[in-house]
C-alpha cells in the first residue's frame, strides 16, 4: 500500500509529520512518498500543483494532506494560490464523495459552544456530495438581464445541477457508510423549491430500495440547519449535495468545539481518498510548535478504514486518541483548568504511548 505524503505549508508541515510518526509505529508495510504542495511546490516549482504531485497522488493508495495556504501568497493571480492545489487533486482524482464526522468527546465537552447535555455523545457524519451542483454547474457568468423586472441591467448568474448517476452513486456510498453505523440516514434538499433537490429526492428513494435495512428521511435544508444545534444527537449519516454540505459541515464541526480535532476523507469510485484535517494552514501559530496533531492523526485513522482497508488498526488509533485525552493532556486549543498543556510532539508522544 501506497501512501502519497503533501504536508503542504504552515502547520501542515508539522502535524503531517506527527502523523507519519503513527503510521510508522504501526509497523506496517505502507510505502510512504512525500511531495511538495501549496505554496511550498510554488516557491520550489513555480506552481502549487505540480504535475509530478498530480501523478504520485494518482498512483497512490491514499493521499495523506496537511493544509495549503499563507497569506503571502494573497497577491498571486488566482490559479497560482496554494488553494488551488486541493480543487486541482479533487478534480484530477475525481473525489466526488466527502466524509466529515463530528464527534464529541467527554473531555472536551466543555469545549463546545452548546450546552453540554445537546452535545454529550455526539457521533454524526456528514456526507458531502464534491464535484457537481451549483458550484460546478454550467453556464454560470455575467451578462445584461434577459428578462424579469431589472431586463438590460448586469447580472450575474450561476446553474444548480444534478445527473442521476451523480445523485446515484453519492447515495449509495452515503448509504454504505450508514450500515456501518447506526444504519439512518437523512438526505438534506430543499424540494420544496428547488426542481435539482426534488430530483435528489426521487433519486436518493430509489436507491435506497437496495438498502432497506437502512431508515431513510428527508429533511429541508434549513431545519436540518436547525436540527443540528437542536438536538445533533438525532442525527446518524446526513448525505447532502454540494452546496449545503459546505455549509452544514462547517455547522456540524463547531458543535464538538475545536476545528483541531476534526478529520476529513474525500473518495472517489475506487476509494481511494485523500485524507486531511478540517482545518487549514494556521499562519498564525505557524512554526510554533504548538498546533494540535489530533485532526490530522484522525484522519489517519479514516484512511486505514477506508482506502487501506485496516479498520482494526483505524480503531486502535481512535482508541489512543481518546486514552490521550483522558490522560489529561491538551494542546492550547483545547485546553482547560486542570489539564496539562502540552505542545504539538507532546500531543503525539501520549498518543504513541497508548498505542
Ligand atoms: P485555519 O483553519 O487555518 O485557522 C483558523 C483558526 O484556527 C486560527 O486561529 C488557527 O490558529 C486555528 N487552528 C487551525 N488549526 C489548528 C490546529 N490544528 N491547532 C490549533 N489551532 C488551530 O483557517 P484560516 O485562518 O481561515 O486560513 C488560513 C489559511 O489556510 C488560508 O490561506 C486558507 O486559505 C487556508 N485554508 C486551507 C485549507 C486546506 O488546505 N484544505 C482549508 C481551510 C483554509
Amino acid at each position: 500500500m501506497k501512501i502519497a505524503v503533501l504536508p503542504g505549508d504552515g502547520i501542515g508541515k508539522e502535524i503531517v509529520a506527527e502523523a507519519v510518526r503513527v503510521i510508522n509505529a504501526l509497523n506496517e508495510p505502507f510505502e510512504l512518498e512525500f511531495a511538495e504542495v501549496g505554496g511550498a511546490a510554488y516557491e520550489a516549482h513555480g506552481h502549487p500543483l505540480p504535475e509530478p504531485t498530480v501523478r504520485l497522488a494518482q498512483a497512490a493508495d491514499a493521499v495523506l494532506f496537511g493544509a495549503v495556504g499563507d497569506w503571502k501568497y494573497d497577491a498571486l493571480d488566482s490559479h497560482l494560490r496554494p488553494e488551488q492545489a486541493i480543487l486541482g487533486l479533487r478534480s484530477q482524482m475525481k473525489l466526488f464523495a466527502n466524509f466529515r464526522p463530528a464527534v464529541c468527546y467527554p473531555e472536551l465537552i466543555a469545549a463546545s459552544t452548546l450546552k453540554p447535555e445537546i452535545v454529550a455523545g455526539l457521533d454524526l457524519l456528514l456526507v458531502r456530495e464534491l464535484t457537481g451542483d451549483i458550484y460546478f454547474g454550467q453556464p454560470r457568468g455575467r451578462r445584461d438581464a434577459p428578462d424579469g423586472d431589472f431586463r438590460g441591467a448586469p447580472e450575474a448568474f450561476d446553474t444548480m445541477r444534478y445527473s442521476r448517476p451523480e445523485i446515484e452513486r453519492i447515495a449509495r456510498v452515503a448509504f454504505e457508510a450508514a450500515r456501518k453505523r447506526q444504519r439512518k440516514l437523512t438526505s438534506v434538499d430543499k424540494a420544496n423549491v428547488l426542481a435539482t433537490s426534488r430530483f435528489w429526492r426521487e433519486v436518493v428513494s430509489d436507491v435506497h430500495a437496495s438498502y432497506a435495512d437502512v431508515a431513510l428521511d428527508h429533511m429541508y435544508v434549513d431545519n436540518a440547519a436547525m436540527q443540528l444545534v437542536r438536538a445533533p444527537r438525532s442525527f446518524d449519516v446526513i448525505v447532502t449535495g454540494n452546496m449545503f454540505g459546505d455549509i452544514l459541515s462547517d455547522e456540524a464541526a463547531m458543535l464538538t468545539g475545536s476545528i483541531g480535532m476534526l478529520p476529513s476523507a474525500s473518495l472517489n469510485e475506487r476509494a481511494q481518498g485523500l485524507y486531511e484535517p478540517s482545518h487549514g494552514s494556521a499562519p498564525d501559530i505557524a512554526g510554533k510548535g504548538i498546533a494540535n496533531p489530533l485532526a490530522t492523526i484522525l484522519s489517519v485513522a479514516m484512511m486505514l478504514r477506508h482506502s487501506l482497508n485496516r479498520v482494526d488498526q483505524a480503531a486502535r488509533i481512535e482508541g489512543a486518541v481518546k486514552s490521550a485525552l483522558a490522560s489529561g493532556v491538551r494542546t492550547s486549543d483545547i485546553w482547560s483548568e486542570g489539564t496539562r498543556r502540552v505542545d504539538t510532539s507532546e500531543m503525539t508522544d501520549a498518543v504513541l504511548a497508548a498505542l
